[in-house]
């Protein structure tokens, strides 16, 4: 049936068509029955079916006109209050308009593989206080998002991730699992919320920094501040005295609570 449906590679289109993997990833999240699940590309509604079994409500968002039609056939008896389909690119989605801080929100998704960066960037800017993130990635950026520093795999993202919860790798999923197969090993990681660092003075500013600072991995910290602010060298190298750090330093070897600290003090000039 489902494999009759041409797969769009441009979207990022890997199904899963392993229903034991299917039931692991919804008990792992933990859902209950007062949560709203934000499900990014439910494809054919291979998950979304047991997602709106255990949820309050699931609001799906998916960009392939054809996989709406789909869905709206596959869900035509589900009553509205349980399941949201919006076409949308979600990239391009106004979270803060739809979901506030009192929705007990959690996020599960198969993620598009080509944009899982930008996704989870703008879900932890957007909704940094989101609870948990269930998604199933390519093991080599479930790695990257669980990164420490001075390691190969950290940069803005794995800072982003660390600021307001904590990654942990659940286990990973063979290519076999999905119809077409994958060219990558796949891992599914889950995202808590754990506040362990101070706030940032701005989270606005905090996040363009963290993204800035990161910008060019091969270039020291003072260079990428330059390149992306008009603060002159003087400024910079002040800032980096006073907390105490080396001046040929790179963002991969600054710490969680360092950055926050930087921003503070760069926001301030
Ligand atoms: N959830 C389904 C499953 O597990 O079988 C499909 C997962 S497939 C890896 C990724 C899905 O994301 C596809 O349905 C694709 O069309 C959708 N998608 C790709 N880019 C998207 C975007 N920018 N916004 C929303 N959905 C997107």
């Amino acid at each position: 049936m489902e494999k009759t449906v041409k797969a769009k590679k441009q979207y990022g289109q890997n199904f899963l068509k392993d229903k034991n993997i299917i039931n692991k990833i919804v008990t792992s999240a933990n859902i209950t029955k007062n949560m709203i699940v934000i499900e990014i590309g439910p494809g054919m509604g291979a998950l979304t079916e047991e997602l709106i079994k255990v949820s309050k409500k699931t609001i799906c968002y998916e960009i392939d006109p054809d996989m709406v039609i789909i869905l709206k056939d596959k869900f035509k008896n589900v009553p509205s209050e349980k399941l949201e389909i919006i076409e949308q690119d979600f990239l391009k989605a106004n979270l803060n308009n739809k979901f506030k801080e009192s929705d007990n929100i959690t996020l599960v998704a198969n993620l598009p593989y080509y944009i899982t960066t930008p996704i989870l960037l703008k879900v932890l800017e957007e909704l940094s206080f989101i609870k948990s993130i269930t998604i199933m990635v390519q093991k080599e950026v479930a790695e990257r998002l669980a990164g420490k520093p001075s390691t190969k795999d950290y940069n803005a993202l794995s800072v982003l991730v660390q600021y307001k919860h904590e990654a942990k790798i659940l286990f990973d999923v063979s290519k076999k699992s999905f119809y077409p197969e994958p060219d990558v090993t796949s891992s599914v990681i889950q995202i808590t919320k754990k506040n362990h660092y101070k706030v940032a003075m701005s989270e606005e500013y905090f996040y363009k920094f963290n993204r800035n600072i990161f910008r060019q991995r091969r270039k020291t910290l003072v260079n990428n501040i330059k390149e992306s602010y008009q603060y002159d060298r003087c400024q910079i190298e002040e800032i980096l005295n006073k907390e105490g750090l080396n001046l040929k330093i790179r963002s991969e070897n600054l710490s969680v609570e360092q950055i926050i600290n930087l921003s503070d003090e760069f926001m301030k000039l």
